[in-house]
């Protein structure tokens, strides 16, 4: 695996590589099973293989983790290693942001609600360096982790309304034994809140099956999972909602099956100090 950590190396690299399908999986690094099932499926339906390490400041709020976000270098090295990754780009901060960086990409309908709601200014961290990212590596296919659903919504609309011709793949959400979706930020929780953790995917279950038991009513839905969850685990909810997949409005009343919308579950919440985030799709 070579490894280039400056945008320069990168740059003297890139027409070297072979133009079949290069795959690329950009990651914020402190690897786990969800960033390699997304490497694996990149290495499965492309000849090269390409992860991004970086872990973006545009993207954190001033009250969020940014310091301390898990940082394990070295082994994530080593996870790449045995994935068979053919190169891993480490650009520094200055590369991405020199100095009077001035430019930044705002999508504006996917990035409504949810996370785009109680993370003001997120999202255009995410446009803003996944823009960037594309056109430095340019790639012809890009791996996203469906754990993400609001982010890849916003990235893959970022791509229409910009006519950047890359591929877009979703890899559904890895999770842990007890359906904690696996996350970089689980680390912060202590043994007893790990433990109840796992009650965030129950209560996505839950309003699945209210559903499919002929609950029809959105707020209803969202309403029951929520007094459940907050009942049974010191969780605090930030959001509970429901949207429809195609064009981001939220639901007030479930489609009929054969009108095949989709609608996206999503959660966001507080166990003690950690913000937690799932979703399902039903
Ligand atoms: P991050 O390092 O958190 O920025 O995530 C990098 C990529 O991995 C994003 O596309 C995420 O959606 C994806 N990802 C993170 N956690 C999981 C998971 N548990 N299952 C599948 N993909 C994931």
């Amino acid at each position: 695996m070579q490894i280039i950590d400056s945008l320069k190396d990168f740059r003297q690299l890139r027409p070297s590589l072979s133009n079949r399908p290069v795959g690329f999986v950009p990651t914020m690094g402190a690897l786990h099973e969800g960033h390699l099932a997304l490497v694996r499926q990149c290495k499965q339906e492309c000849p090269t293989t390409i992860v991004s390490i970086f872990v973006n400041p545009l993207q954190f709020g001033p009250k969020e983790d940014l310091q301390s976000y898990p940082r394990p270098i070295e082994q994530d090295i080593t996870l790449l290693k045995n994935e068979g990754v053919d190169l891993l780009f480490m650009p520094k901060k200055e590369d991405i942001y020199p100095a009077g960086f001035s430019t930044h990409i705002n999508e504006e309908r996917f990035s409504n609600g949810l996370c785009g709601e109680f993370r003001p200014g997120h999202f255009q961290g995410v446009t803003t360096v996944v823009c960037k990212l594309f056109n430095i590596v340019r790639p012809h296919i890009a791996y996203f982790g469906q754990k993400d659903l609001q982010q890849f919504k916003v990235i893959e609309k970022m791509l229409a309304d910009l006519n950047m011709a890359i591929r877009l793949s979703m890899v559904a959400t890895v999770r842990e034994k007890d359906g904690l979706a696996m996350s970089s930020r689980n680390v912060y929780l202590n043994p007893i809140d790990r433990r109840l953790a796992a009650n965030l995917y129950k209560a996505l279950i839950m309003l699945k099956e209210n559903a499919e038991n002929g609950e029809r009513s959105a707020i209803t839905l969202a309403g029951l999972s929520k007094s459940w969850l907050e009942k049974n685990s010191p969780f605090h909810v930030q959001y509970l909602e429901l949207r429809h997949i195609d064009d981001w409005t939220p639901v007030e009343t479930l489609p009929v099956p054969s009108s095949n919308r989709k609608v996206v579950v999503a959660i966001a919440a507080y166990l003690g100090k950690t913000r937690l985030i799932d979703n399902i799709i039903i």
